[in-house]
């Protein structure tokens, strides 16, 4: 993808972030910061992940939709953005237009799905 594009794919995955979170999550950390002695379990990553779902109210859809919004974030800052997880071939633009946080091309995600169902 052209690093003049990734602008545009990163302010929609931030409006997409902002759409399920909103503010709420900037309060969760500014409150964290006040606390002159956290609690062991909160500084471990897992926990702290769940507490925000659990402090978010997120549906579970809403849930994963955050985590691969988090995910292709972190994909633009290390430059991997749009590429498929599975076969690292590109995704392509049509497709990230749509779902910008798109984790496989459309081949891979046809797979996984198929997998998923012969897989109960
Ligand atoms: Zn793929």
């Amino acid at each position: 993808m052209e690093a003049s594009k990734l602008p545009v794919f990163k302010a929609r995955l931030h409006e997409i972030r902002t759409s399920l979170v909103g503010d709420v999550e900037k309060v969760i950390k500014s409150s964290q910061k006040d606390m002159s002695a956290p609690a062991p379990d909160i500084t471990d990553g897992a926990a702290q992940a769940y507490n925000l779902q659990l402090m978010l109210e997120l549906g579970e859809q809403d849930w994963q939709k955050l985590k691969k919004v988090d995910d292709a974030l972190s994909k633009i800052k290390n430059g991997s953005y749009g590429t498929c997880s599975e076969c690292e071939q590109p995704i392509p633009e049509a497709r990230l237009e749509v779902v910008p946080f798109a984790e496989y091309c459309v081949n891979c995600m046809n797979e996984i799905e198929n997998e998923a169902q012969s897989n109960p």
